[in-house]
């Protein structure tokens, strides 16, 4: 029998354009800039199962504008969507590491939309790997945590997740209540693609379940609201529909259906559609008694997947091909080839387990090396010696301070300390005893240094203390705290009764005005001063 579908909400031909409102992003002054970016996002989300590539360009185009707005949020969304599109072209792991990096950010960003989408996505990914249980968890989390103001087209595309996670998990009346569910949003958004998939997927589960006659029904609603939309059906719901006719023995009635899906070409949209048709078609033949017709049809069925290379559909056959010669009476090749039936299905589920297995292997390998280069450039961006930030992490990350300094309209205060001759601890000690006072200054830098700030070593003796949201006064205070801490700190151990102390420059800027440049120019200036005036001391600052 065949399974509950995979990708599960494939919708029909000319699906309509979602309808609601977008969701809203956090609100900046920039929003008419990102408008038309989130409305692209809206209709490339739900456009990746009709054009693959077209969800793709736009993707890529959206990723590019939205990062040169400066909106990782939005350049998060348009990574979801490439994973849909890496999903549907069979990079099954390379798609998963995606989601999961995103799932991070948007856990880490506390952007509930965003997880959501990612825990939706998920789901998709662990059905494909054939964990059905994780599948249900993500899918009842992408309900769960979706915004009340989430585009309706969304809520449905998500609750038809749920329904089919449930479905598969045999839940089936929690999978009704969701079914029912995207069936109303389906028809108060009046997109027909999405009712019609969601009957679809309905009436098919009705069928798993063995509700022959509930089944029926939902199919004959199915092909009433096809015949009103005018939107013919696609080839997996004739093929629901037929089924539904069979198990209650109306298997004319079955053969119809599927000899007027054969003759619309169109709504083939799967490569093992048309083998998987012959294949029901000889079924119901068998079942009217007409076997030399029933024949015909599964040699069709034979032919079609050997051509195309269909494994997937050999199994079927044989077990058909048993049937059929059972019918006729010759059970020898009924037992031959169900014997072959038996096989192909063993062989066939052994290379699942096998292409699961690695592809979580690969998902696995890949964010192992992730990890590890994130390592790497976490060290590339400390010094060695002390631990602290160095000159590289200054450069990266002074600017986006400043920024968000221009964009909070608060103040940002920058000092340079730099050790009072330290040339001596080098000439009367060692170089070893100067390492050692260096590594110690470090910490009780890092000690006066506050949570929303950072400490830097930019080379030999000279240190860069960032504190944002401190005014001059604040920013003054922590710097002579640190200036009569190193003074104070014994330091007898490393240099005998050398002094050691450290002499600072300090400025400030208020709503980030001025170039990293201009502030790092300021401050050496000020220590230059502060150097002139006798060390140990701090100067600038109110
Ligand atoms: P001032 O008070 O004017 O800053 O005098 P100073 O002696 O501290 O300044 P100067 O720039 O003349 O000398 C800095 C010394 O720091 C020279 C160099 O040997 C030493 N130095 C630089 N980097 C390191 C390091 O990594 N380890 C050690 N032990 N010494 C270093
Ligand atoms: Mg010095
Ligand atoms: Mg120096």
């Amino acid at each position: 029998m065949t399974s509950i579908p995979d990708q599960d909400t494939t919708p029909q031909h000319g699906e309509s354009a979602r309808a609601g409102a977008p969701p809203r992003d956090t609100e900046t002054p920039r929003d008419t800039e990102t408008e038309p970016l989130t409305r692209d996002l809206d209709a490339a989300e739900v456009m990746t199962s009709r054009d693959v590539q077209g969800a793709a360009d736009l993707a890529l185009s959206i990723g590019t504008r939205a990062s040169e707005l400066g909106r990782e949020d939005l350049v998060q969304r348009a990574r979801l969507v490439h994973a849909d599109v890496k999903s549907r072209r069979g990079e099954v792991a390379a798609s998963a590491v995606i989601i999961r990096d995103v799932l991070g950010w948007a856990v880490q960003h506390d952007h509930p939309y965003l997880r959501a989408r990612a825990e939706r996505q998920l789901a998709t990914f662990h059905t494909m790997v054939g964990d059905t249980s994780a599948a249900l968890e993500c899918a009842v989390t992408a309900v769960e945590g979706l915004p009340a103001d989430a585009p309706a087209r969304v809520v449905a595309d998500h609750l038809m997740c749920l329904a089919l996670a449930h479905a598969r998990t045999s839940s089936f009346d929690a999978a009704r209540d969701r079914f029912r569910s995207v069936i109303d949003l389906a028809r108060e958004l009046a997109d027909a693609g999405l009712l019609l998939n969601a009957l679809n997927n309905l009436a098919f589960m009705e069928h798993v379940a063995g509700q022959a006659e509930e089944s029926l029904r939902i199919s004959e609603e199915l092909e009433r609201e096809s015949a009103r939309l005018g939107e013919p059906l696609v080839i997996s719901a004739l093929d629901t529909v037929a089924r539904a006719l069979m198990s209650t023995g109306a298997h004319a009635e079955a053969e119809a259906v599927l000899l007027a899906g054969l003759a619309e070409p169109d709504l083939l949209t799967e490569p093992d559609d048309l083998p998987e048709i012959h294949l029901t078609i000889a079924e119901c033949r068998r079942e009217l008694g007409r076997c030399d017709e029933a024949a015909e049809s599964l040699a069709t069925a034979l032919r079609l997947a050997e051509e195309c290379d269909l494994d997937g559909v050999l199994p079927r056959i044989a077990e058909e091909q048993s049937a059929l010669a059972a019918a006729t009476g010759d059970y020898r090749t009924a037992y031959e080839s169900y014997r072959r039936f038996h096989t192909l299905e063993e062989e066939q589920r052994s290379a699942a387990r096998e292409a699961r297995a690695r592809i979580l292997a690969a998902v696995f390998d890949a964010e192992e090396a992730r990890r590890s280069s994130r390592r790497y450039r976490e060290m590339s961006l400390r010094d060695h010696l002390t631990g602290l930030h160095n000159r590289r992490y200054a450069e990266e990350r002074l600017p986006a301070l400043l920024a968000r300094a221009a964009e909070t309209a608060s103040s940002l205060s920058v000092a340079l300390a730099d050790l009072d001759h330290f040339k001596r601890v080098n000439d009367l000690h060692s170089h070893a005893a100067g390492d050692a006072v260096l590594e110690r200054f470090a910490q009780l830098l890092q000690a006066v240094t506050p949570e929303q700030g950072f400490a830097a070593r930019l080379g030999g003796e000279e240190f860069l203390l960032v504190l944002p949201r401190h005014d001059a006064a604040q920013a003054r205070d922590v710097c002579q705290d640190l200036v009569r801490t190193v003074r104070e700190h014994s330091w007898e151990d490393l240099v005998g009764d050398l002094p050691v102390t450290v002499s600072v420059g300090l400025t400030t800027t208020f709503a980030g005005v001025g170039e990293m440049g201009d502030l790092l120019g300021e401050a050496d200036r000020l220590l230059y001063e502060a150097k002139r005036a006798g060390r140990d001391r701090v100067a600038g600052g109110a």
